[in-house]
């Protein structure tokens, strides 16, 4: 207990043994909150001790896809305790604010915040620890840069040219403060239709295109998914409820292939 309140030191520093994965995108919307539920179940669900931390504060939704967007975590004297979900260590800026209250901060409550998670939330010996982060390049990745030099960073992007180039971007900054890219995850990649054939929304190639200007694979390519997304909507993710759907299938290989 001496790392944790007050401390001001992470519990995931360079010394821990803890692996620590940054989930970025360029823009929102691309799914990378989802893919960062769905990981993180799939992870626990092969006996890790996974933990979450929700960096996405102006747009945080890691306690709705887990389904406990009521939850609160509960204080032990100094100590937060994460709520659990599906078997994760869930914390978000959503468990400590009003519902309906925006959080609008700037540049140095948000690295706090961050430094409190990573110091003052009792996560106990994780295995893992999935970070969301904010769409973009902007305070908290920076933070986070700072505070995890050591961290790895999965890139999402949808086969869309104008998110693969700013998906780029965001592993680029993550590459600057020290952390390593493990690569690409191209999600609302084709849609397979009642009929067979394949509808390419969101066009082709993109995860492709990222990877390869950052010299990394491409760990995945997870589909358009209807259960994917009611899954998200119901707070169960699909990786749990429906593992054969193929976005399931694809978010559970990726959980082997880490
Ligand atoms: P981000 O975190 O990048 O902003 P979200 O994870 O919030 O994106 O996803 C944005 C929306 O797209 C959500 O409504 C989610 O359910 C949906 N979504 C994400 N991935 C898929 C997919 N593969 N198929 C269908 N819907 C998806």
């Amino acid at each position: 207990t001496a790392r944790l309140k007050g401390t001001r030191t992470s519990q995931f520093g360079p010394d821990s043994l803890t692996r620590v994965i940054l989930v970025t995108s360029g823009k929102g919307g691309v799914g990378k909150s989802t893919l960062t539920a769905n990981l993180g179940v799939a992870l626990a669900s092969t006996g890790l001790s996974v933990g979450i931390v929700d960096a996405d504060v102006f747009g945080f939704s890691i306690p709705g896809l887990l389904g406990v967007g009521g939850a609160r975590p509960t204080k032990v004297g100094e100590l937060i305790l994460p709520p659990v979900a599906h078997g994760v260590k869930a914390i978000s800026i959503g468990m400590f604010v009003d519902p309906g209250t925006p959080v609008s901060w700037r540049g140095p409550m948000l690295h706090r915040t961050m430094q409190q998670f990573l110091s003052d939330v009792f996560f106990g010996d994780l295995d893992v620890l999935l970070i969301d982060l904010p769409p973009g390049t902007g305070d908290v990745a920076i933070s986070l840069g700072q505070l995890l030099p050591q961290a790895e960073v999965l890139v999402v992007t949808t086969p869309q040219a104008a998110a693969a180039e700013v998906a780029e971007r965001s592993a680029l900054v993550a590459r600057q403060t020290g952390q390593s890219v493990l690569g690409v995850v191209e999600n609302m990649a084709g849609l397979v239709q009642p009929d067979g054939s394949v509808l390419q929304l969101f066009g082709e190639g993109g995860g492709a295109a990222v990877a390869e200007r950052l010299g990394v694979p491409v760990l995945a390519s997870i589909p358009l998914s209807i259960p994917l997304r009611e899954g998200g909507d119901a707070g169960a993710p699909v990786v749990l409820t429906s593992p054969a759907d193929p976005a399931a299938a694809a978010l559970l290989a990726l959980a082997d292939r880490l």
